[in-house]
């Protein structure tokens, strides 16, 4: 029974987002959608940091380990979209240990399909139960290990993505996933931000702008 209501909860979750996706790309952000390339006005985007505890109560990384990543994010954003990243609510830090105890299972998550198939499972839940903030603001959550890569994001289907040790110290990978939750996809070449492995620079093209800068976590106030 808890099975087909974890289901029935993921789809209704993704349900709507995709309709609060939708409204924003065509409706209140429609001037981002055809123009974002001209990087104006400048916006804002708010993004939290949760790092897990793991099975002995030890956060697996520490907030300081964050601030290459976070001040790598900062500047590529300002640069490529003119868009600021912000601490979700101004007067906390934007990383910081998650108190509540994860489960083994969501401290040891999939990447890419599997993540998809985890969504619809208490994986999901745990996720989606524990954000910032909805809609709105991007959660990460610090795991301990995501199976074959080191960042994982379902792009504008959830309002998180995930980073395991390697992923939270490398200096690009953070950007990375959040421009997947703005609905980026992987692309070539290298030097691009979307590139798929460490190697990645951090320039972008000019429609990739566009859809960073309509998406729902990318707002005017
Ligand atoms: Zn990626």
């Amino acid at each position: 029974m808890e099975k087909i209501w974890n289901g029935i909860k993921a789809i209704t979750r993704i349900t709507t987002r995709i309709i609060v996706e939708s409204f924003h790309r065509l409706v209140i952000n429609i001037f981002d959608t055809l123009f974002g390339f001209l990087n104006w006005p400048e916006k804002k985007l708010r993004v939290k940091i949760f790092i897990l505890q793991d099975l002995q109560a030890r956060p697996v990384v520490s907030p300081g380990d964050l601030i290459t990543a976070i001040e790598y994010a900062k500047r590529s954003f300002k640069k490529n979209f003119n868009t600021r990243l912000l601490p979700h609510k101004s007067s906390q830090q934007i990383a910081e240990v998650l108190q509540r105890k994860a489960p083994y299972k969501v401290l040891y998550t999939k990447g890419s399909i599997g993540a998809l198939a985890e969504e619809f499972r208490m994986t999901g839940r745990f996720f989606a139960s524990n954000l910032s903030g909805l809609f709105y603001p991007i959660t990460v959550f610090v795991v301990l290990d995501i199976d074959h890569a080191s960042g994982c994001s379902l792009g504008p289907l959830t309002d998180y993505a995930t980073l395991d040790p390697d992923g939270a110290k490398n200096a690009s990978t953070l950007a990375h996933e959040i421009a997947h939750a703005c609905g980026l996809w992987h692309v070539r070449p290298k030097s691009n931000l979307l590139w798929r492995s460490f190697s990645r620079g951090d320039e972008v093209m000019w429609w990739q702008k566009n859809i960073f800068r309509s998406s729902r976590h990318v707002t005017y106030w």
